[in-house]
C-alpha cells in the first residue's frame, strides 16, 4: 500500500518520522518556507513529492513575479538627455527603477539601505522614494503614487506613469519676470444701449395686408435694419427677437430690463376698418409720474416724450404723422427706461401697404429711427 492512500496513517507514520528524524534526515533539496521537510523525509527523494514540488512552484511565482514579467525598455527623457531604462509589469502598470532618472536628470543617488529609501537630489531639488510606500517626497511634498514602489534585485521600481508628475520641478520654466499685461477692465456696461422690439412673431401674425403680408415681417426687417445701422454707429442694439417666433410681452420687458438699456422702441404696423386712415403713430406712457412716484419714472416719461418727437419728426419726412399719443400699451407701462412705441403706417390703406411692402421705404423708416437716436443721444449727453 503507498502511503499516500491512507491519510491517517500517512500522518501519524509522518509525525513519528518527523519527531525522530527531524534533524538527521532534512530534506536539503528545497529550500522552500512552506515547511515542507515532513514530507520529504518520508518520501526520501524530493522529486517524488508532488505537494512540495507544486508549493515550490507556488512560491517562485509569488516571490519572483515581477521578474518574470519583464518587458521592453523604456525612454526616459530628462534635463540630461535620454536614457533606456528596463521595465516591469506588474497588473497594467510599467515599473521602471527610480535610479535610472538620476542619470536622465543629472541628479545625485543616495541609498539607505536600512530604511530603504532612494534620494535623488540637485541643489535645487530633493525627491525621496521609500520601498513599499505609496509616498513620494518631493522637496518635503507628499505625492501619491497609484501602487506602492517596489523592490526587485536590490533596486527600487516606481510606476513609470507617476514619473512625469514626481519630476515636474525640473520640466518648470526658470523663474523670469511676468510679462505686464494691461489689466482688463471689469465689464462694465456699453457707452449707450437701445432695446429694439419688432412687434408680434411666430403664430400673433399682428396686421395682415390684402397681399398676404404679415405684419409681423414688416415689423422684424425695419427691426433689423435698425439694428445694424444702429450698429454702424457703434451703438449696442439689443433685439427682443431677431427671428420669426412669438415672444410674450412679459417676456420682452424681461429682456429689455436685462439688457439695462437708454432706449426701449417698440416697432408696428397699424390697421384700421377704415381704408382712408393713413400716418404714423408714436405712443409712450403719460402716466408714468402719477402712477409710480420716483424721479426716474418722471424722467423717463420726460425722455419717452422727447424720442417720441424726435421719430415724429424723423418719420415725419417720409409718412405723415398722426401724432405722439399716450398709450397704457405693456411695454411701456413696465418700463423702467424711456420707451416709445411706433406705429410705422396703416396696412390698411392703400398707398402705405404699398410702401411698407418697399424695401427702400422700410430703409427710410429705419434711418428715421436711427437719426431720432442719434439726435437724442447727443441731446442726453
Ligand atoms: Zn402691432
Amino acid at each position: 500500500m503507498h502511503i499516500d492512500d491512507e491519510p491517517s496513517k500517512k500522518i501519524s507514520v509522518q509525525r513519528l518520522a518527523y519527531s525522530v528524524q527531524k534533524n538527521k534526515n532534512r530534506c536539503d533539496c528545497f529550500s522552500c518556507p512552506l515547511n515542507a521537510v515532513r514530507y520529504c523525509i518520508l518520501a526520501q527523494h524530493p522529486l517524488s513529492c508532488y505537494r512540495t514540488f507544486m508549493r515550490k512552484i507556488l512560491c517562485s511565482i509569488l516571490l519572483f513575479f515581477p521578474l518574470l514579467l519583464e518587458a521592453q525598455t523604456l525612454t526616459v527623457s530628462g534635463l540630461k538627455g535620454s536614457v533606456q531604462v528596463p521595465t516591469r509589469t506588474l497588473g497594467s502598470l510599467a515599473f521602471v527603477p527610480a535610479s535610472s532618472f538620476a542619470q536622465a536628470y543629472g541628479l545625485q543617488e543616495i541609498w539607505n539601505s536600512k530604511s530603504k529609501t532612494l534620494v535623488l537630489q540637485s541643489p535645487q531639488t530633493k525627491i525621496a522614494f521609500r520601498a513599499s510606500s505609496t509616498c513620494v517626497w518631493v522637496n518635503g511634498k507628499i505625492l501619491r503614487l497609484p501602487t506602492r514602489a517596489k523592490m526587485v534585485n536590490g533596486r527600487l521600481f516606481i510606476p513609470f506613469e507617476s514619473s512625469s508628475k514626481i519630476f515636474s520641478p525640473f520640466h518648470r520654466v526658470p523663474t523670469s519676470p511676468k510679462k505686464e499685461t494691461p489689466p482688463t477692465p471689469p465689464s462694465s456696461k456699453p457707452n449707450f444701449v437701445v432695446v429694439i422690439d419688432p412687434g408680434h412673431g411666430g403664430y400673433d401674425i399682428g396686421a395682415r395686408d390684402r397681399k398676404g403680408l404679415n405684419e409681423k415681417d414688416i415689423n422684424l426687417d425695419v427691426a433689423k435694419r435698425v439694428r445694424d445701422k444702429l450698429s454702424s454707429y457703434g451703438i449696442q442694439a439689443t433685439m427682443t427677437r431677431s427671428r420669426d417666433v412669438f415672444v410674450g410681452l412679459p417676456q420682452r420687458v424681461s429682456i429689455a430690463k436685462s439688457a439695462r438699456p437708454n432706449l426701449f422702441i417698440s416697432i408696428h404696423t397699424n390697421a384700421a376698418r377704415n381704408r382712408n386712415v393713413s400716418g404714423t403713430e408714436i405712443f409712450y406712457y403719460a402716466q408714468a409720474n402719477i402712477r409710480q412716484n420716483g424721479s426716474s419714472y418722471q424722467q423717463n416719461r420726460l425722455k419717452s416724450y422727447q424720442l417720441a418727437k424726435l421719430v415724429q419728426y424723423h418719420t415725419g419726412k417720409t409718412v405723415r404723422s398722426r401724432g405722439v399719443k399716450d398709450a397704457r400699451y405693456f411695454v411701456l407701462k413696465n418700463a423702467t427706461y424711456p420707451a416709445i412705441l411706433l406705429e410705422m403706417g396703416f396696412i390698411t390703406h392703400a398707398w402705405e401697404e404699398k410702401n411698407l411692402n418697399n424695401p427702400k421705404h422700410r430703409d427710410k423708416l429705419a434711418q428715421a429711427i436711427v437719426q431720432s437716436v442719434l439726435d437724442y443721444k447727443a441731446r442726453n449727453k
